[in-house]
């Protein structure tokens, strides 16, 4: 409790009345009082300065009973108010009570002189400061109370966002992982863009749950495109969702192929591509790259007013980037797996087949045309004094000879034959289906075809070559593969020995 005097406004009309109560607290050196007569002046007082109690006389010339509480709470609120009641106004005054007046006291009990309106007094201040404490305490609970309920409302949205997120990803996980695996198991190219194209449009177009928020992981339209031979232009190899505007397009009209690198639409203040599907808002193009550049770019977007750039970038960019990586790796395995079959298969320098291939197919055809029953033949061939070309023009001329003989054989060979650089300058034409009549033709044709064959070297007109060819026919003059071999190579030797540029004919089995 403080010990400074208390501020005391007594309003009150009866002025022998008012000067007992002042003398009596003023007396026992606790409060000081300042009187008014009148409601008015009362009012007037309070705007002027700070009192600690209002002691209140219900009667009064210029108002009366609760209409007088009703003036002061609303001039001065927070002042504590004590009313003061002849008997007739006990009733009014206990409404008064009930309506925020701290106390009343009864005029004749202040009448005896005794501590009681002092200590009446010092009671209803405390009253009011502690409700008015109370009050406080309980604005800034309900204060707190709301701040919680808005941090908890914050944690819960950005907690679902996150699960959201997680399970998402998830998803897409385990569809990269399911592309992976299927991207193993295709031969052709056609298979994987097949199985990459599916993959991105289950992953993107049906991406997302069907809340407001799974909006922001969907993209219902897309593209795979991969470049064509020349790596200049790019061809739609599958879409979904709208319409791409064009099947084929440069590639540098796609900012991703162009910077080799992952692009959005909204990037550089909106460089958009220009085979970006019309009526699309958001878009993003990742670039396949493989060891040699780039292969094709998977091209995803929306017309959703859900998505925007940061959603894009947060939750497709990366989900987008990851399977291109994935496909990029399945399709240079594919090329190279490609590349290391036809070095199996092929001479480097002529492109023909190489003679282990020979070797193999030549069993393979032997037993094909014994269940037949329909024969097949064999020529090998062997330019004649190559050494001497070689020698007076050099070795690039003779090897651009080579390839050019690997180009008549190839041109001059129908689908089911088979030619083959066998070694140095000798070659080997398998002819299935093929009976001897037709063999003797074919192998006089090439005989006479390569004679006729002439190359330019180094800006030189160079000399053509002849040709030896030895003949063997399957069945009758060997059974197996490498009877007819040793017989056809006997056969060159003769042509060989007989003088070259010519054609011989092994009959029987030796
Ligand atoms: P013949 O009429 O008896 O067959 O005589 P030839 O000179 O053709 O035969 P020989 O076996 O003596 O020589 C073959 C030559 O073929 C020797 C070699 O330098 C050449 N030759 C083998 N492979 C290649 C090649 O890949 N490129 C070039 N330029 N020459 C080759
Ligand atoms: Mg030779
Ligand atoms: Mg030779």
């Amino acid at each position: 409790m403080t010990t400074t005097p208390l501020e005391i406004l007594l309003v009150e009309d009866d002025a022998a009345y008012a000067a007992l109560v002042t003398q009596l607290l003023e007396r026992l050196g606790a409060a000081r009082v300042t009187h008014r007569s009148r409601l008015r002046d009362g009012l007037a007082a309070i705007d002027a300065r700070r009192f600690d109690v209002l002691l209140l006389d219900l009667s009064l010339p210029d108002g009366w009973g609760l209409d007088l509480l009703a003036a002061v709470r609303e001039r001065a609120p927070d002042l504590p108010v004590v009313v003061l009641t002849g008997r007739d106004d006990d009733e009014l005054a206990i409404s008064a009570v009930q309506r925020g007046a701290q106390d009343y006291l009864l005029k004749s009990q202040v009448d005896s002189g005794s501590a009681l309106l002092p200590r009446a007094l010092r009671y209803a201040i405390e009253r009011h400061r502690f409700l008015a404490e109370q009050k406080e305490l309980e604005q800034r609970l309900r204060a707190a109370q709301a701040a919680t309920e808005e941090q908890v409302r914050q944690r819960t949205a950005e907690l679902t966002n996150k699960v959201m997120a997680l399970e998402q990803r998830e998803r897409w996980m385990r569809r990269l992982n399911e592309m992976s695996e299927w991207l193993q198991s295709c031969q052709t190219f056609e298979e994987a863009f097949r199985v990459i194209a599916r993959s991105a449009e289950l992953m993107f177009a049906a991406g997302g749950d069907e809340s407001p928020e799974g909006a922001a992981y969907r993209a219902e339209t897309g593209l795979l495109a991969m470049a064509r031979g020349d790596d200049s232009t790019l061809e739609v190899v599958a879409a979904w969702g709208a319409a791409p505007p064009a099947l084929v397009f440069a590639a540098d009209q796609c900012w991703a192929c162009r910077r080799g690198r992952l692009h959005r639409s909204g990037e550089m203040g909106g460089l958009t591509c220009a085979h970006k599907a019309p009526g699309t808002t958001h878009s993003l193009c990742v670039p396949l790259l493989g060891p040699g550049g780039t292969m094709g770019v998977l091209h995803l977007a929306t017309a959703s007013p859900a998505m925007n750039e940061s959603s894009l970038a947060r939750n497709l960019a990366p989900m987008a980037a990851a399977l291109a990586v994935q496909a990029a790796l399945a399709l240079s395995n594919l090329q190279l797996r490609g590349k290391l079959e036809r070095q199996a298969l092929r001479d480097p320098l002529t492109g023909l087949y190489n003679r282990r291939y020979m070797e193999e197919s030549l069993e393979r055809e032997l037993r094909r045309a014994q269940r037949t029953g329909r024969g097949a033949g064999l020529l090998m061939l062997d330019i004649d004094y190559f050494k001497n070309f070689n020698d007076r023009h050099g070795h690039g001329a003779g090897d651009a000879l080579l390839q050019a003989i690997g180009r008549f054989l190839e041109h001059h060979t129908r689908g089911a034959d088979l030619a083959c650089r066998y070694g140095g300058e000798e070659f080997l034409v398998l002819l299935p289906d093929t009976d001897a009549e037709t063999l003797r033709q074919r192998a006089e044709e090439i005989r006479a075809g390569v004679e006729r064959i002439r190359i330019e070297h180094d800006g030189i007109a160079l000399e053509g070559v002849s040709l030896s060819v030895g003949v063997a026919a399957f069945p009758g003059a060997g059974g197996t593969a490498a009877q007819l071999l040793r017989v056809a190579d006997q056969a060159l030797y003769a042509a060989k020995a007989a003088g070259r540029n010519q054609v011989k004919f092994a009959l029987s089995a030796a």
